[in-house]
């Protein structure tokens, strides 16, 4: 060892990682050239983007170009570039410790990946590391840009690694591996040209191996589309996406005006985010001209298209613009609200072409698209087409657009009528859709919990309001098929009697409800909670509720409305009840009041409820 030579040891996440990669990941060894590859196209990228702004580069005049050679005798595979390079300290930084956020996180679900399921691993992008899946020594040679001297850093992937001077090295990386005994494959050229074709055909310099270019270097998305095969833009996909799966969707449009935009987009098959590996990183890079802008841009698209893979190339944007000033570039949120619409627009003609097709995307990224509702106003019109909700008249599991149920209405239908449960049945045998069933109202089920919340900031579509079923308010004598079916008028109480059963009721109750009324939309159910206030449902007061809760605060739900059915034989008798025995008939109204709660989603107080209950069946059975 040299006077210069400094011994460092790995941090612990890396040692783990180290572990993982060079004992569990056999069977998807290829991957390491495409890990290499795009490190050095990275480097490439950026040295690309500071050459347009700096004018002091060192070795500026080297091609930027990736270069792979093989020893067969030595068993040596060697991949340089003439990228920006590193110096000592970015030596011992970037190769010692894992540069990702939450780098614990991450190599646990690297971990339990790598027990799960090996295809999952190429997801993850090990980067550097990868090279120890095949390399029992890996020497990497360096000279930053900026000029300094290089560095050579040397390890055999145990605990430590070793830095020391190089003099005399061009700009550039240059990484070294000797190939275990069992990866002697990899100093075969049609090997390593099979993976290279496999992986690596859209990187955007040449890649050169034994002094001959194995690429075709031109931007797929500058491209004619007619020109470009299925195939072709599937491996770009995977290519972009560091992706296995097929994309569902892409779009590739090419616009001159009002700004100059070439895209590709791809909506993936799976959905990682659901899939517990954590939140979805945007993946979409932003180029100008073909250079590299902003990698994975969290500017060019809104979060909640966060799932997208792709290109956007504008010639428009300042070359030299640099990345926090992208934040709040006018241009760039130009080219935000160009893009984010004519992606959605996209999706609505799709949706129109093969709605089949489309709701394998509404429930793989519907989710996103909701959350797109609830948080950004910008795109509430082009977002409220998108939207797919089970209704009475939609069959299980095959969810409507809010487009197909305003074609539906009946003329004198003039809001769009909506009921949360937690499942189809839940609903259906609930007290909220008796009217409208009998009026034949068609009526849009939410069954999840932010369902509400994203029909409540829509407000309306086509002009039509957005009602949730358990509002107070809400009016049905003008609509239906059958406008006179309001509740049954014959065999009700007398009005003398429901106005002192009524009050009698609002005593007995009374700090639990705002009021009590009779309804004029109960058919067969005695009793059902409403909402006095129309911006709040029972399903969003459930959520908060639960937030609260867990914040360990009390529930604290705002009083609602009973309204009570007067056909029915249980409230008629309930009247006659409070004559001969009013303590019974105060159990019995309790407990009307909390089954109305529990059909309605909200909490009563469970031992409470059982304990009056028991009180009653005592009396039924004449304890
Ligand atoms: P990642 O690429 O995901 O950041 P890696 O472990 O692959 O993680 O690399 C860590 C860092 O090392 C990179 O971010 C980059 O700064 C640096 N690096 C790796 N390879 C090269 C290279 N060929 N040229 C310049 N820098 C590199």
């Amino acid at each position: 060892m040299s006077e210069q030579t400094t011994t460092h040891e790995f941090q612990a996440e890396t040692r783990r990682l180290l572990d993982i990669v060079i004992n569990s990941l056999y069977t998807e060894r290829d991957i390491f050239l495409r890990e290499l590859i795009s490190n050095s196209s990275d480097a490439l990228e950026k040295m690309r983007h500071e050459s347009l702004t700096h004018d002091d580069v060192f070795d500026d005049h080297v091609p930027l170009e990736i270069s792979i050679d093989l020893d067969e005798e030595k068993h040596t595979l060697t991949i340089t570039d003439t990228g920006i390079g590193m110096t000592c300290e970015e030596l011992e930084t970037n190769l010692g410790t894992i540069a990702h956020s939450g780098s614990g996180a991450f190599v646990e679900e690297l971990a339990e990946a790598a027990r799960k399921d090996i295809n999952l691993i190429g997801q993850f992008g090990v980067g550097f590391y990868a090279a120890f899946m095949v390399g029992e020594k890996v020497t990497v040679q360096s000279r930053s840009w900026d000029g300094s001297e290089g560095n050579e850093w040397v390890s055999e992937g145990s605990g430590s690694f070793t830095i020391s001077e190089s003099p005399g090295l061009r700009r550039g990386t240059k990484i070294i591996i000797e190939l275990k005994d069992d990866a002697h494959d990899y100093d075969k050229k049609w090997k390593v040209e099979g993976i290279i074709k496999q992986y690596s055909t859209f990187v955007p310099f040449p890649i050169k191996l034994e002094g001959e270019t194995v690429n075709t270097v031109q931007a797929i998305w500058t491209r004619a589309k007619n020109e470009i095969t299925d195939e072709e833009y599937n491996d770009f996909y995977k290519f972009v996406a560091n992706a296995i799966d097929e994309p569902q969707y892409r779009l590739h449009f090419s616009v001159d005006a009002p700004l100059a935009i070439n895209a590709v987009l791809f909506v993936p098959t799976e959905n990682f985010e659901s899939m517990g590996f954590g939140r979805v990183e945007p993946g979409v890079n932003l180029y100008c001209q073909r250079v590299l802008i902003d990698q994975h841009s969290e500017n060019i698209l809104p979060e909640w298209l966060r799932f997208l893979k792709g290109v956007v190339d504008s010639e428009d944007l300042p070359l030299n613009i640099s990345r926090q000033a992208l934040q709040d570039n006018a241009l760039v949120m130009k080219l935000r609200r160009v893009i984010t619409k004519r992606f959605l627009k996209f999706l609505a003609e799709e949706a129109g072409k093969d709605s089949d097709r489309y709701l394998k995307l509404w429930n793989t990224f519907g989710i996103y698209l909701k959350e797109g509702v609830t948080s950004d106003y910008e795109f509430q019109k082009e977002l409220a087409k998108l939207v797919r909700f089970e209704s009475s008249a939609s069959e299980d599991g095959k969810p409507i657009s809010l487009t197909e149920y305003v074609e539906r209405m009946d003329e004198g239908q003039e809001e769009i009528y909506y009921i949360s449960g937690p499942n189809r049945k839940a609903i259906e045998s609930g007290p909220y859709v008796e009217m409208f069933n009998k009026k034949g109202i068609e009526i849009i089920y939410t069954m999840e919990p932010i369902d509400d919340f994203v029909l409540n900031h829509l407000g309306e579509f086509d002009g039509k309001k957005l009602v949730s079923a358990d509002r107070a308010d809400l009016d049905l004598s003008k609509s239906g098929d059958d406008k006179e079916a309001d509740a049954d008028e014959t065999g009700r109480l007398s009005s003398e009697d429901s106005d002192s059963l009524v009050s009698w009721l609002k005593k007995t109750l009374g700090e639990k409800v705002a009021d009590v009324i009779e309804s004029k939309r109960l058919v067969d159910s005695p009793a059902m909670i409403v909402n006095p206030d129309g911006m709040m449902t029972s399903s969003m007061e459930r959520i908060m509720a639960a937030s609260r809760m867990e914040k360990g605060l009390s529930p604290e739900a705002s009083k609602k409305n009973l309204e009570i059915n007067l056909a029915s034989p249980l409230i008629k008798q309930l009247a006659e009840l409070v004559k001969s025995d009013e303590a019974f008939a105060s159990d019995v109204a309790e407990q009307i009041y909390d089954n109305a709660m529990i059909q309605a989603g909200l909490v009563v107080d469970p031992m409470l409820m059982v304990k009056r209950n028991y009180k009653i069946l005592n009396k039924v059975v004449g304890v």
